[in-house]
């Protein structure tokens, strides 16, 4: 028998629950949202996930980066704003925000697990970690449990390994039992990125996302994914149906772009920001 707690989100569920953009809206109705992340080595994460959160819909995008950074990022999202506070393993001011994303492109240095503990601490805020954010959150996982505001957790399979203790295989083996008692353990909404997506909620009800191609098997397709639902989060107040549409979104753009004008070879995560557009003339 199919689980009840388990079902499919596709196109009509999406078409039913995405928000209509208000004719009335101004810039901070769509949310302002940080993104801390980035590093001289690494500026283009962050810079991909700032333009993918902007193209979803998002009023306003400020970034915390290292400030050897923001030169190669700016240029890429004119339209992103800059706060201090990366310098000597300062945290930025996190106040004020609709959503914080966290980690991509950050480093894994342990110096900056201050920055997770704040970001705990700050717990009315909506919160997304993803990639290195991932590997610095591990030993502070138990404290999740203090924060009010939804924690959302993006792991692809090897970063969901670290994060729980268990092996690769074991993952994949049973990918829904082990999302599942996560996400029950730890209060958080858990994404489990691969070529199907499992999206579950703290109290255990699972989503599965088929969309997108194996073009997507390429660095940045993760920060992307981040940018559009960090977007879609701050957009609604329902963290559960905003991140099964970012999932759609993400995955579908990348299946609407390979029908036309790209291949699964030579499409890139930047060219699945650019198609946001035609994804979301679809399908809002
Ligand atoms: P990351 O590993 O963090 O870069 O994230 C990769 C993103 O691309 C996730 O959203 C995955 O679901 C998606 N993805 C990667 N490979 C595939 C694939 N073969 N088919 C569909 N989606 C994929
Ligand atoms: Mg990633």
């Amino acid at each position: 028998l199919p689980d009840p707690r388990r079902r499919l989100w596709d196109g009509a569920d999406v078409k039913r629950t995405l928000p209509e953009r208000d004719a009335h809206s101004h810039k901070g109705s769509h949310g302002k949202g940080l993104i801390i992340g980035g590093s001289p080595l690494m500026p283009g994460s962050v810079a991909m996930t700032a333009r993918a959160s902007l193209r979803s819909g998002a009023g306003l995008i400020a970034v915390s980066t290292d400030p050897e950074a923001i030169p190669a990022i700016s240029p890429y999202v004119q339209e992103a704003t800059f706060v201090e506070g990366r310098d000597g393993g300062q945290v930025p001011d996190l106040e004020g925000y609709d959503g914080i994303a966290f980690g991509m492109g950050f480093g894994r240095d342990s110096k900056k697990e201050n920055v997770v503990e704040r970001l705990i601490e700050e717990k009315e805020t909506p919160l997304l970690v993803d990639a290195d954010g991932l590997y610095l959150l591990k030993g502070f996982l138990p404290a999740l449990e203090k924060r009010e505001a939804p924690t959302v957790l993006t792991p692809h399979p090897g970063e969901f390994a670290h994060l729980s203790g268990l092996s690769i295989k074991e993952i994949l083996n049973s990918p829904f039992s082990h999302s599942k008692n996560f996400a029950e353990e730890h209060g958080v909404y858990l994404v489990l990125k691969g070529p199907s997506t499992i999206i579950t909620s703290p109290d255990g009800e699972q989503r599965v996302d088929i969309s997108g191609n194996a073009g997507l098997a390429k660095g940045g397709s993760g920060d992307v994914l981040s940018g559009i639902l960090l977007s879609l989060m701050m957009q609604t107040e329902d963290v559960w149906d905003a991140l099964s549409n970012g999932c759609f979104l993400h995955g579908t753009t990348a299946d609407l772009l390979v029908q036309d004008g790209h291949s699964k070879v030579d499409l890139l995560a930047s060219d699945v920001i650019e198609g946001l557009s035609r994804t979301f003339r679809t399908f809002s």
